[in-house]
């Protein structure tokens, strides 16, 4: 391991690696990576991948957007051979309440003026959509067929293997344990392999992050919520959205290799990554109701992660004005994988004080100027 670098990163989910791919892609040299447990150990390994654009804020659409374009191209963006199961099999978002059918209205409206062609249905259109779908209740859907999900675990890869491929070092097995600060500067990091002098940090340690924040004394405005999802066995192609209720709390979708994907989110600020009987209980309930043949299916497996929540349900992608040379992409909300590879190349412009790619406003201090916008279609 290198003892010298000029950016460390800490974290090697997908944010990590995108990061260290676009610094490496500037022309950075000496970009070191650390994870203290295998690529894809935290959220990233542990998410649904699901890859929307039909948000509610300016900022998450656009993040989104550009991410898609990203995805769509993946292979030429990162020069390596990887198929990382990018499938665009469309999001249907159910509106059940007035409330959330007004904002489906709204958010449909931002997503055209940005140029994401996302469309309002009856119940009867969604159901030609997805046919076993129970409507009873269903005020209408939101629909975008160029929305999608990958393979978390071969993105990932990708991206690591892009970083690598342009000399970037990703150490695996190496925990951050503290960080030195001297006069308010960054100047190297300790890790269970020694110590490495640096003058700029990346935290991009997810559900983790906070602690990395208080190895520099700060108190960052983000917290970890336990979210717990499960996998069936697989089956034929019966579905090809992903089906999303944001007053029923789940999602669901059927992956390229037949296996369905499940979740639902309970806020709950856990430390723990156990997964429980209660949420196997309440996920059948759930989404037997409101798709039936999902009855038929068995679970082979269950599990939990974390999302790291900022207070607005956005990214925060900024440097931190209390410590120089430390620098911040947290927050990710349960969104995280889809906004990475717009984050990464932000988070480069940040570094390397460029003019942002896009005009989006993800710094910490907006929290400070009062400027919040919550982002109200999340799970
Ligand atoms: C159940 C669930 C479902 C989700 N579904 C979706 C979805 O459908 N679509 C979507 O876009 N997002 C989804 N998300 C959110 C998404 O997974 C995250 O936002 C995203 O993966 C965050 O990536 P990250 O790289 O920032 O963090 P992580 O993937 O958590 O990576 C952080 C890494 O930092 C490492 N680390 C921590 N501390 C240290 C240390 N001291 N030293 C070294 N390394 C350290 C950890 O080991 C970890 O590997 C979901 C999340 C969960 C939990």
């Amino acid at each position: 391991m290198k003892n010298k670098a000029s950016v460390v990163i800490i974290g090697g989910g997908i944010t990590g690696v995108s990061i260290a791919f676009n610094l490496a892609k500037a022309g950075v040299k000496d970009v070191v990576l650390l994870e203290k447990k295998y690529l894809a150990y935290g959220a990233t390994g542990r998410c649904g991948a699901g890859v929307r654009q039909q948000w509610g804020t300016k900022q998450n659409c656009i993040l989104a957007r550009e991410s898609v374009k990203i995805f769509e191209n993946i292979k030429d963006v990162l020069n390596v051979d990887i198929d990382i199961e990018f499938k665009q099999k469309g999001y249907l978002l159910l509106a059940f309440t007035e409330k959330e059918w007004n904002q489906f209205h709204k958010n449909v409206q931002l997503q055209n003026s940005l140029g994401i062609n996302s469309k309002l249905l009856t119940p009867d259109e969604a159901k030609d959509i997805v046919p076993f779908l129970n409507t009873e209740k269903l005020l209408g859907a939101a629909y975008y067929e160029k929305d999608g999900h990958a393979n978390p675990f071969l993105t990932t890869l990708a991206y690591a293997k892009a970083a690598e491929n342009l000399g970037v070092e990703i150490n695996k097995g190496v925990e951050v344990l503290d960080i030195l600060v001297e006069y308010r500067k960054i100047k190297g990091i300790y890790t269970s392999h020694g110590f490495i002098e640096t003058d700029k940090v990346v935290n991009a340690a997810g559900g983790w992050s906070q602690k990395i924040g208080k190895m520099v004394g700060v108190d960052l405005p983000v917290y970890s919520e336990r979210h717990e999802i499960l996998a069936t066995e697989p089956v034929n192609e019966i579905l090809g959205p992903m089906v999303m209720s944001f007053s029923y709390n789940i999602y669901c979708q059927q992956t390229p290799h037949g296996s369905f994907i499940m979740g639902y989110g309970p806020k709950e600020k856990v430390e723990s990554l156990k997964s429980t009987w209660q949420f196997l209980e309440t996920m059948a309930e759930k989404v037997t109701y409101l798709l039936p043949p999902t009855k038929n299916l068995r679970v082979v497996r269950q599990w939990a992660g974390y999302y790291n929540m900022s207070p607005d349900h956005q990214p925060i992608v900024s440097k931190c004005e209390e410590v120089e040379g430390f620098y911040l992409a947290i927050g990710f909300s349960g969104h995280g994988f889809m906004l990475a590879p717009a984050v990464g190349i932000l988070m480069k412009d940040i570094i390397l004080e460029n003019e942002l790619t896009w005009d989006v406003v993800l710094d910490i201090g907006r929290f400070k100027r009062n400027e919040i916008i919550k982002e109200p279609s999340v799970v």
